[in-house]
């Protein structure tokens, strides 16, 4: 039997402006492009410790026990759970949108039990539930929770929430998937547990990689714990042979060579362009896009004090069909936009502006195209307002 396809793929040209995969910077193209060496090779190993050292930076932190996993964000969050908790643990979750009831199935995957402290989706999560939840568990093994939100666009108090749990003993395990690149995260200065992150949300490289890293506490219970980490694939243990000094590296996984490439050559940019810059990048271009989408009538639900930057909310007006809207933005400009999840399913757009693809352009792009496909539905606006808001911000 043949499969009857002689043609290459290409891809449409898109403008990512979802939730991720974000617009993939193309000097990461080109990093990828580069010829596949072996996993073992001298070079590769050398690219090896300058990747860890750059994921240091980007988390802000000097853990030892800092590498990408070679699979998905949701490998990440499945490896800070399966290393750290063991059957018969108890584990705090606070959820407040989708990624937080991932966390739930992890617990209960790993035969721990999840005590869920649960909050409204668009909201941040409660300290003071959070608090009363510690008080009423005090065995708990750990205490996880989402930094940023990426289904509602909400930024929770990841420093505070550290610190409550360590102040009763328990790990944290922080999601920073969304957040690394656009929002601070500074693991060492919030003491957090095990905290991972993605690819492909503001570090704008390609979607399969997760980084990773486990403060000394949390890599001493990875080594002591009673019964092996469930995962073959995924145990710290094992993984360490091959990530760990460079002396003793032994195979484990054929690393996925190119993909480490694209990573590198994407946290050589966040060092070049710097943190803090990054940040502030973030943060401008989220206030031209609020400033356009208000001028146009619309109305970002989340409380500005907690409104992720690279991930914006924005409610969809009475009467107009969202999913026609997202449809035209693709069809007309090639630009995707992301729906509501779950309890927002249908009531909400998710505007990403993440990484690379958190530029001025897009944001001029991206109010000029829903305004014409809000126009065309017979939304009452004023023509050209949302650009001109945008322009005014960045003036
Ligand atoms: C995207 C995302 C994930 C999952 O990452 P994948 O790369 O899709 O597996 C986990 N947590 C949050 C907060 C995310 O935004």
């Amino acid at each position: 039997m043949t499969a009857n396809i002689t043609a290459s793929f290409h891809p449409p040209r898109r403008i990512l402006m979802g939730p991720g995969p974000s617009d993939v910077n193309p000097r990461i193209l080109a990093a990828m492009g580069q010829p596949t060496i072996g996993h073992l090779d001298p070079a590769f190993v050398d690219l090896m410790d300058e990747v860890k050292g750059l994921l240091q930076y980007a988390f802000q932190t000097r853990n030892e026990l800092t590498l990408p996993i070679s699979a998905p964000g949701s490998a990440g969050m499945e490896a800070a759970f399966v290393n750290l908790i063991e059957p018969g643990d108890t584990v705090i979750v606070c959820q407040n949108g989708v990624f937080g009831g991932r966390m739930k199935e992890n617990v209960t995957r790993a035969g721990a039990t999840a005590v869920m402290v649960t909050d409204d989706w668009g909201t941040v999560i409660d300290l003071e539930k959070a608090q009363a939840a510690i008080k009423a568990n005090p065995g708990a093994r750990a205490l996880a929770f989402v930094h940023a939100e990426t289904s509602t666009g909400v930024a929770s108090d990841a420093a505070a929430l550290c610190k409550m749990a360590s102040a009763a003993g328990m790990l944290s395990i922080l999601d920073a998937v969304t957040s690394v690149g656009g929002i601070p995260v500074a693991v060492d200065a919030w003491g957090a547990d095990a905290t991972y992150s993605g690819t492909q949300k503001c570090l704008s490289c390609t979607p399969g990689i997760s980084p990773i890293t486990f403060s000394e506490r949390a890599a001493e219970r990875i080594r002591t714990r009673g019964v092996p980490v469930q995962s073959w694939f995924l145990d710290m243990n094992l993984i360490m042979g091959y990530w760990g000094a460079a002396t003793k590296r032994a195979y484990h996984h054929t690393a996925p060579i190119n993909a480490i490439y694209a990573l590198h050559e994407s946290l050589v940019i966040l060092q070049e362009e710097g943190l803090e810059a990054s940040w502030a990048r973030h943060r401008k271009n989220h206030e031209a896009l609020r400033d356009g989408l208000e001028a146009m009538g619309l109305s970002l639900p989340v409380d500005p004090r907690v409104r992720l930057p690279q991930l914006n909310l924005v409610s969809v007006p009475d009467g107009v069909d969202e999913a026609r809207v997202r449809a035209e933005l693709l069809e007309h400009h090639g630009l995707e936009i992301g729906a509501g999840l779950g309890a927002l399913a249908g009531k909400a757009w998710r505007i990403g502006l993440m990484g690379y693809g958190s530029n001025p352009a897009n944001v001029r792009l991206c109010l000029s195209a829903l305004e014409g496909a809000l126009l065309r539905q017979g939304v009452k606006l004023k023509a050209g307002a949302a650009v001109a808001a945008a322009d005014a911000a960045y003036a």
